[in-house]
This record gives C-alpha cells, structure tokens and sequence, in this order.
C-alpha cells in the first residue's frame, strides 16, 4: 500500500500539465504521482507516423504569447525540437523533457483499474495491476484516444478508425472511403490520396454557415490548406449530403447507407474518422453528466458527485466552451492545482506568471465572444 496526497492519471500534456504547475508551487516528491498505463506521452507515441500538429509552435513565449503546444509557460516544443508542426513521437519526446525537468514522479506501465472513493475525508483507494495506492486527490487526465466512437452509425466497428492506423503506406491500394469530413478525415484523405488511393470523404455539412474562425468548429488553417491542394489532383471527391446511417459487410466488401437512402460501396473497410467517445474509465461512476454527455464538473474542474476527484484535459466542457486543444485546457490547469494547493498550503505565487503568460481561463464567456473581424 503506497501513501500519498496527489495521484494524477495520464501521461499527456494534461495530466504532466498539472503535475508541472503542482511542481512549482513546491508539492513535496513523494506526495505526487502520475499514473500512465504505456509510455509517456503514450497517446501520441500512437499516432500515424505521417499525422503532424494543427496547431503551430513557435517560440513567442518571452512576450506573454506562450507556444500553442506547451504545457508550462516556460517551454516551447517549437524550442526544443526545433519544428512547426510536430509529429507525435516529437511531441512525446517534449512531454518526457517535461517530466525530467519538473522532476515529476510517473509510473509508466500502470494502468488504473478501479477506484473507491473511501467515505468522507478519507480520499481515494486506487488499484493497478501491481499496487493499491491511497490518495487525498485524484486528478482524472485520462484523455479519449482509448475509446474510439463506435457509435455515430450502425456498424461502426465493421470499419476501420482511424486511431487504429499507424502508417497509411500499409494498407493496400485501392478505392477507399473515409467516413468524417473534419480534421481527422481530411488527414486520412490526404494520407490515403499521398500513397496512391482514391478517396471519397462522406460527410453531412449543414446548410447554417456557422460564421467562426473557431478551430473546434471550422478546418484549421493547415489543413484547409492541405484540402486545397489535394482537391487539384483530382484523386479526393467529398460527399458534403451524405449523413451515414450503416455500414454492412456483403461477401465482396462493405455496403454504405445514408440516411436518405443512397448507397455507395466499398472493397476496403471505410476508415472511421468521427472522433472519440465520452468514456473517463475507472472513474466513470463517480461523475455526473451534463444533457450533451459531457462531465458535470464545478468551477474548480471538480466532480460535482465526488469532492476532491478533477477532470483535465479534452473533455472538459463549461457551456458553451468546449476545451478540446491543447492551447485551450492548459488554461484551466490552475483549477484543480489552485484547490489543492491552498489545501495543502503550497506556495501559489506562480500562478501570476501563469496568469501573465496566458495560461489562466478562468473568464470562458471571453472564448465565445471574441470576433475575428477579418
Ligand atoms: C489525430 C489527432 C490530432 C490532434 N491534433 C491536435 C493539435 O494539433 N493540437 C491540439 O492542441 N490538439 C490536437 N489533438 C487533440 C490532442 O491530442 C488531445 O487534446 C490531447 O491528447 C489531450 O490530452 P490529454 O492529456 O487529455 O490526453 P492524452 O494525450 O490522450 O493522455 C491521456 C493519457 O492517459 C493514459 N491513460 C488512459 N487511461 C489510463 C488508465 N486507466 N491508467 C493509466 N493511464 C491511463 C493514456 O495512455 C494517455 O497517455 C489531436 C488529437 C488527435 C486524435
């Protein structure tokens, strides 16, 4: 049985976000963990070798403009690795500069299996594989890339999602269809068109021009740009009027059906590019849900059924404000830590340089209402 105040689950840029700022404020070594079930930065390590940030780095940290990507104020990716746009093994390799700098205790190879939440004041009993640990805090920084969305069509795990694939160049050659027109689906076409296939995007883009520059809502820069030069060569067609309604496995390949009723076929299994699904794991029962899915959770980030359980990182939803990129939750790190370190007295002056460096959200109606004139 192992002791000690924080534990904190998930090696990603959330949860080593978090334990980095608890750093600071001085938490002592042995009253912090991170628990990860791979590798650091594990989610990352996954990604197709050819996938690269949306989101640029650039050192602009020393006039209050913090790196997009970087976790503490102090770091920049763009810095360290010498890159732009990272690749996911890059961007591991930053998260692992993080750990060692900030000294922060990760246990990798761990996975958290279950949790009980001890009555009152006692905190939490957290069992792994190996070990039962006591915590006062839990910080749930689990992410989502383990749950594909199997649930956007019937037949979705006849497909292939696109989490699965670790290199396009593998699969066979043909005619593929992608089901998703955002990020990821414009990724996998542009992959898939790059080794020689053709590919045809399905996708239901509504009538209502949502008016935002919003990268959650819109295509990002970089790859409307990367859309715009594969729509040249010709091998990319979208279906903008085509909502999937099944996928079925025929002998000869796999037969699509939209909600109107047309049909197109495919030899390959279509690649499932519609995200991820809301699922916290072990600490699944220990949180409430708002109407759309996401977790009910305070102003502190905290479990509004458990006390002293936070939520970090993508799935973090204050209406209206989704937190789904890096650059946006990091703004939320001084939530959780802020809790614990006035609880265990730590010294909280760091907060004001986070607060100058722009990694303090504490205001999100100003994420909604900001204009973007032109
Ligand atoms: C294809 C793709 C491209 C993206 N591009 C960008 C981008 O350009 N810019 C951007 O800002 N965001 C981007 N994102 C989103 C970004 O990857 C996520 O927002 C980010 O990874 C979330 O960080 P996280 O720390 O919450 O989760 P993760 O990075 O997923 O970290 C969670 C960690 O928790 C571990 N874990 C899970 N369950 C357990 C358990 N039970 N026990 C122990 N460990 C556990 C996992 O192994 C993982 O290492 C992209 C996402 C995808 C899928």
């Amino acid at each position: 049985m192992i002791k000690t105040e924080v534990v904190i689950v998930g090696a990603g840029p959330a949860g080593l976000g978090c334990a980095a700022l608890l750093k600071q404020m001085g938490i002592e070594d042995t009253e912090l963990v991170v628990l990860e079930k791979g590798e650091i930065g594990q989610t990352f390590l996954q990604w197709p070798e050819s996938m690269r940030f949306i989101t640029p780095s650039f050192p602009s940290n020393g006039y209050h403009q913090t790196d997009l990507n970087a976790i503490t104020p102090d770091t920049s990716p763009a810095f360290s690795i010498g890159k732009e746009h990272l690749d996911g093994k890059e961007y591991a390799q930053y998260l692992s500069m993080i750990t060692q700098h900030y000294n922060i205790k990760v246990e990798t190879n761990t996975c958290l299996k279950r949790v009980v939440n001890l009555a009152d004041e006692d905190g939490f009993e957290l069992e792994t594989e190996s070990m039962t640990i006591r915590c006062n805090y839990l910080i749930w920084a689990g992410g989502e890339f383990h749950t594909p969305n199997l649930s956007a069509f019937r037949g979705a795990e006849l497909c292939k999602h696109n989490s699965e694939i670790s290199q396009w160049n593998d699969l066979d050659k043909g005619e593929y269809l992608v089901i998703g027109g955002y990020e990821s689906g414009v990724d996998a076409a542009y992959n898939l068109a790059n080794t020689g296939n053709k590919v045809t995007v399905l996708d239901f883009i509504g009538n209502d021009d949502t008016n935002t520059y919003d990268p959650s809502l819109v295509l990002s820069p970089y790859t409307a740009e990367r859309l715009a030069n594969l729509s040249s060569r010709g091998n990319v067609e979208l279906d903008d009027k085509f909502r999937v309604e099944s996928v079925v496995k025929e002998d000869n390949g796999y037969t699509v059906t939209s909600s109107c009723g047309k049909v197109i076929s495919s030899k390959f299994p279509p690649i499932n590019c519609t995200g991820f699904d809301i699922n916290l794991g072990p600490v699944s029962k220990l949180f409430d849900y708002q109407a759309n899915g996401y977790p009910s959770i305070n102003k502190f980030d905290e479990s509004s059924k458990v006390s002293n359980l936070f939520l970090a990182g993508s799935r973090l939803y204050h209406d209206p404000t989704l937190l789904c990129f890096i650059y946006k939750f990091r703004g939320r790190f001084f939530a959780p830590c802020s809790v614990i370190g006035e609880e265990l007295a730590l010294d909280m002056s760091i907060l004001r340089h986070y607060k100058k460096s722009g990694m303090i959200l504490n205001d999100l109606d100003c994420c909604v209402e900001q204009e973007c004139f032109c």
